[in-house]
């Protein structure tokens, strides 16, 4: 009898540490990470459609954005297979570190980095940056089906996104980085998002890319992150011609030419969408 109960405890202890060593590395890596967002409930959209447009001084795009204060670019430009760039685009870059970006992500960017290696130590770097039809012509050439983005339909191109890597975690190991989950973690929070996300292949047409960082600035990225939805998804949440209000934002995806703005505002970001509207991301306070 002594040497049954003796057995059943030995099996108890095994199970229990063999669960112990799973949870263990299941928190330590990229499944770990895989079950905080599926079990993350996220909390209610920070993002309300006004009943009534701002009372105060309209303006035309151009009246805009020469002012000082207003930053005008594609940051809210969806890019995917069936949204190409326009032919007459031109990114706007600038270089930093022997990377090539748009300058409203230069600053978001060196954030994010030094944010990632002050919370695991590990500093992050940039495997891929602005790339030139040519260069998106020669990857498309050497990639498998679904992991590179059609001529004329890259981010890459656009000039707004950047991937990234860990030191011996690149690509589809960059998540079983402490470095590669934090940044997954956090990136929202500095206008970055995961723009192929997971599970969203059907949505984005690309297949589940942990490392590109797409930059949409605030407070987008942050609800995008948040919400887990796509920019696909995310444009379509705006009626056009309404405006919404998340934090200090006031948002309006429009067709028109003018706008009407508050008297009182500090900053604002002019942004096509391309898909025939603008993005005005207006911050009041
Ligand atoms: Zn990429």
């Amino acid at each position: 009898m002594k040497a049954r109960i003796k057995q059943g405890i030995a099996w108890a202890l095994s199970i229990a540490l063999l669960l112990s060593v799973t949870v263990f590395f299941a928190l330590r890596s990229d499944v770990g990470l895989w079950i905080e967002q599926t079990m993350d409930v996220p909390p209610p959209m920070d993002l309300t459609p006004l009943s009534e447009s701002p009372k105060g001084r309209t303006w035309s795009i151009e009246e805009l954005c020469a002012l000082e204060k207003v930053s005008a670019s594609s940051l809210m430009m969806l890019v995917n297979a069936t949204h190409p760039l326009p032919k007459e685009y031109e990114p706007t870059l600038t270089e930093y570190n022997g990377a090539q970006m748009h300058p409203l992500m230069v600053d978001a960017y060196v954030a994010l980095r030094d944010e990632v290696q002050r919370r695991t130590g590990v500093r992050i770097y940039v495997s891929s940056d602005y790339r030139t039809a040519e260069e998106q012509k020669k990857i498309l050439a050497e990639s498998a089906s679904g992991t590179a983005a059609p001529l004329g339909c890259s981010e890459h191109e656009a000039g707004v996104a950047l991937d990234v890597y860990a030191p011996y975690y690149a690509g589809r190991e960059f998540l079983k980085s402490p470095a590669g989950r934090e940044v997954n973690r956090i990136c929202g929070d500095y206008g970055f998002v995961i723009r192929y996300a997971r599970d969203k292949e059907v949505i984005t047409g690309i297949l589940y890319e942990p490392w590109h960082l797409r930059y949409v600035g605030a407070p987008h990225a942050a609800l995008m992150m948040e919400q887990d939805v796509t920019l696909e998804e995310y444009v379509e949440l705006f009626a056009p011609e309404v405006w919404y209000k998340s934090g200090d934002y006031l948002i309006l995806r429009t067709a028109k030419k003018e706008i009407t703005l508050p008297w009182e505002w500090e900053s604002a970001h002019v942004s096509p969408d391309n898909t025939g509207y603008t993005f005005f991301t207006v911050k009041i306070s």
